[in-house]
């Protein structure tokens, strides 16, 4: 009898399930095994190695993650970096050259401005609000454009829909991390992306246990870049894949508690008269929060903010706060407080770090699942001190 998995919460739970169950098992259990026997197989491509992310575990997931993005196809790999360089080191060579946005995660901005420039790929950073400003650069060797969902640290939200329209009108490859939406706000391939890229240590896992990645998208791009994670290295183990499997059931539920914990904790934070600025595309006074609205079915757990009493204050409120973590990365269950300029962007030279937006005194809170009530008290009486 054929199962009615339509809605992504049934998707999360029932694809990619092993058909029958594995011994009755109803969770999937761990193929802990580098090789796997060739007697059967009939030729290269069907021997299994882990490296080559094709064991029971791989493949059970790259069935949930390619169907809950209504994707051709997905992979898993043993970062979110991981799954950033294969994709683009897949799609870039000498002499080639890119448009980026001009603010990403630091960790990708140091990718493109240190590795793929030493081996000789050109990389132009572009406003993702101005699509007027994207044409006169792209020149005959442009092969793709590499933006974010919403952007690490500032929640700005591109124009991802001119994206689309402009790599499609240039025959470029369009590329998205969509870490921060995760697939339960925003499925990126549905907008026309070729690729959607995730940290799967943030939202996908959920538990702040494991370091992975995934790459989602057209099948032939997917492929491309199975190749190169196989040259690199990079490939998820088999434990990490039963984690990030088991996370993902309870995705929706999560993503959908965090989108409202966070809206709650924006509105006090943009009420407070200790605060100048909040960066969360779910308040009306966000930039883009129209197109975010029309896009997107949630806004995430992370915002970013500054007080009035810049630096020091941020540092005093980033001690005294006692339920979030002071600790980097985002999308756990349990909340995590950081100054972005001494954390995550740290690597980017501060005038830089000062001309893509983000202050000394910018403080980024991944809001988790403890209940909004709780974070807010603490969050007033941190303030105080401020
Ligand atoms: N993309 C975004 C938006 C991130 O925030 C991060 C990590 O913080 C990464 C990618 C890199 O992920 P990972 O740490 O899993 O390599």
């Amino acid at each position: 009898m054929a199962k009615p998995i339509r809605a992504l919460d049934t998707k999360l739970i029932h694809v990619g399930e092993p058909e029958p169950p594995i011994g009755g098992a109803v969770s999937m259990p761990i193929f802990q095994s580098a090789t796997f026997e060739t007697r059967r197989q009939t030729g290269y491509h069907d021997q299994r190695y882990a490296r080559l992310s094709n064991t029971p575990n791989h493949e059970a997931l790259h069935a949930k993650l390619s169907a809950v993005e209504n994707a051709e196809a997905a992979l898993v790999t043993g970062s979110g970096m991981a799954a950033i360089s294969a994709a683009l080191f897949s799609l870039l060579g000498a002499g080639d050259h890119m448009l980026a946005q001009n603010c990403l995660y630091g960790g990708t901005h140091g990718l493109l401005t240190a590795e793929l420039a030493r081996l000789g790929v050109a990389v132009d950073f572009v406003d993702g609000n101005q699509p007027a400003s994207w044409e006169p650069l792209v020149r005959p060797t442009t092969r793709l454009f590499y933006v974010e969902t919403m952007t690490n640290p500032l929640l700005e939200v591109g124009d991802l829909e001119a994206v689309t329209r402009f790599c499609r009108e240039h025959g470029l490859a369009s590329v998205v991390d969509n870490t921060l939406a995760s697939p339960v706000n925003f499925r990126p391939v549905e907008l026309g992306f070729d690729l959607s890229l995730h940290s799967g240590t943030k939202y996908l896992n959920g538990h702040s246990d494991i370091v992975a990645g995934a790459i989602i998208g057209r099948a032939a791009l997917v492929a491309r870049a199975n190749r190169t994670l196989n040259h690199l290295g990079g490939a998820l183990d088999p434990h990490a894949c039963f984690l990030l499997h088991r996370g993902m059931k309870t995705l929706g539920l999560r993503v959908r508690q965090h989108n409202q914990n966070a809206l709650e904790v924006a509105r006090f934070l943009e009420a407070s008269p200790k605060v100048a600025r909040v960066n969360y595309a779910g308040l009306p006074s966000h930039r883009q929060h129209e197109r975010a609205r029309r896009l997107f079915e949630g806004f995430g757990g992370l915002l970013s903010f500054e007080l009035k009493g810049g630096p020091a204050a941020a540092t005093r409120l980033i001690e005294a706060v006692s339920l979030p973590y002071v600790a980097p990365s985002l999308g756990g269950v349990e909340s995590l407080i950081t100054r972005p300029a001494a954390t995550s962007h740290a690597g980017i030279p501060a005038d830089e770090r000062r001309r893509m937006g983000i202050s000394d005194g910018l403080i980024r809170l991944s809001v988790g699942l403890e209940a909004a009530e709780d974070l807010i008290e603490d969050l007033s009486r941190a303030l105080e001190t401020c």
